[in-house]
């Protein structure tokens, strides 16, 4: 069993094929020179902790070495001879394998604009993420392209370590994709409450480096000059493996419902593959999320020792912004209504439904911990497929696990 990437979904289905029983051999290539570590601290924790900032480890060394996984690592994978069934690594070595399992991730979508700008940067990495950190030192003007998860987590994150900084999105909204306007809005108002500008529909024409800083010159002719500039306009999926060996890609490596490529000796999963998401009818969906990446690590290990199932997890999302924590389950595009439920200390949860009433989606958004309970119950109601009365959706009174179990 040969895994391209040691990232979070693959590290998880090499593990998972241990759990499963697998006694062969388990080989997992990563191009990264780190231990495989966790991305989500690298926007939050990372950014603001005050300890020195190691990575996150997702498996130790030793736990790898106790699972009798082979982990080469920096070493790439430059192609896949899938006749000869074998990959070709950056050494010059060759490894052969039984089941291919890409889980190759995604890297930030670049602006062809800020391309000569020594300083604009990208989030992706560890190393990505320390070059950040080392420049955000109280003071710092800190321009953010993009109102995204990850340009909002850094904007509040450089806030915490003193930095002025000014968004600049292009939609009208910030979290236009994905997400209610309704939470979209306490999170706009919560940046600006910490002294985030944020600039929305705001298109950037021309970025260029002059003197110690970065010029951003906007559509409407207006100018701003920042010291660092992030740019986070959302990810690409690492499909270039792939598409040179021949295999569908389909916004990202297409998948069937068993997570198998259009060759069957070869699976793909995480950040880098599309897939059939069967509570929604089969609708062909990518996801970057960190539980998605786990959960099909844990399937691509089954299906690669023959087990044939099928996905069928709910999508699940969170993002922590100051003392604000957003969740969300199933895909809130696919409903055609909401129903707000008050969860108390500020908190709410919105519950998308489809046409028929049917639960697809919800979302909520609060301090700390308090949706997650009843967004961890509204996701099981979407993957019974229920539809649950309006009004007792909408009831504080009402328990959700009593619709749940109704
Ligand atoms: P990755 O983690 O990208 O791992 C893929 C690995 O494969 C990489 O190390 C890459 O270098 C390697 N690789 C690629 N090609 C090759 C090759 N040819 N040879 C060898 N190795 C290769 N999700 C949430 O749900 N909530 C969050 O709050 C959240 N925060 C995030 C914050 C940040 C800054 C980032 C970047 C992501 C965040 N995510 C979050 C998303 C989540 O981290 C990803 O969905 C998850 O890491 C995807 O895992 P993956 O294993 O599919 O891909």
């Amino acid at each position: 069993m040969v895994i391209v990437g040691a990232g979070e979904c693959g590290v998880r289905a090499a593990l998972a094929l241990r759990e499963q029983g697998f006694a062969g051999s388990v080989t997992l290539i990563g191009c990264e020179p780190h231990l495989p570590y966790e991305r989500p601290p690298l926007s939050k924790e990372l950014m603001t902790g005050s300890d020195g900032p190691a990575p996150k480890t997702i498996a130790t060394r030793e736990r790898l070495d106790e699972a009798g996984i082979r982990l080469f690592s920096p070493a790439e994978v430059r192609s896949i001879d899938r006749a000869g069934k074998a990959v070709s690594l950056s050494d010059g070595s060759a490894r052969p394998y039984e089941k291919l399992l890409l889980a190759t991730g995604a890297s930030p979508r670049r602006l062809a604009i800020a391309q000569a700008s020594r300083r604009t940067v990208y989030l992706r990495t560890y190393d990505d993420a320390l070059a950040i950190r080392g420049n955000l030192v109280a003071g710092l003007r800190l321009a953010v392209i993009g109102g995204g998860f990850i340009g909002l987590e850094l904007a509040a994150s450089a806030r915490r370590r003193g930095c002025p900084v000014t968004v600049i999105e292009a939609l009208p909204r910030i979290l236009m994709r994905g997400v209610a306007a309704e939470i979209a809005e306490i999170v706009q108002q919560t940046h600006a409450a910490n002294g985030v500008h944020i600039r929305c529909g705001e298109a950037v024409q021309a970025i260029g480096d002059v003197g110690d800083g970065v010029r951003i010159t906007l559509g409407s002719g207006a100018s701003l000059e920042a010291d660092l500039l992030i740019v986070g306009v959302g990810a690409v999926p690492n499909v270039g493996l792939a598409e040179a060996a021949g295999l569908g890609i389909d916004n990202g490596i297409a998948v069937d419902a068993t997570l198998a490529t259009s060759d069957p000796d070869i699976f793909a999963a995480g950040d880098c593959c599309s897939f059939p998401l069967a509570i929604y009818g089969g609708r062909r969906v990518r996801l970057e999320s960190w539980r998605n990446a786990q959960e099909q690590g844990t399937l691509a290990a089954a299906n690669m020792l023959g087990a044939g199932e099928g996905h069928s997890a709910v999508p699940w999302f969170w993002s922590d912004q100051y003392d604000l924590t957003l969740q969300i389950a199933g895909l809130a595009d696919e409903g055609v209504e909401t129903v707000r439920r008050e969860v108390g200390e500020g908190a709410f949860i919105l519950f998308h439904l489809a046409t028929d009433g049917r639960l697809v989606a919800a979302s909520g958004i609060g301090p700390g911990n308090s949706v997650a309970r009843d967004i961890r119950l509204a996701e099981m109601m979407i993957a019974r497929r229920l539809h649950p009365p309006r009004e007792k959706l909408a009831a504080a009174d009402t328990k959700l696990k009593a619709l749940l179990a109704a």
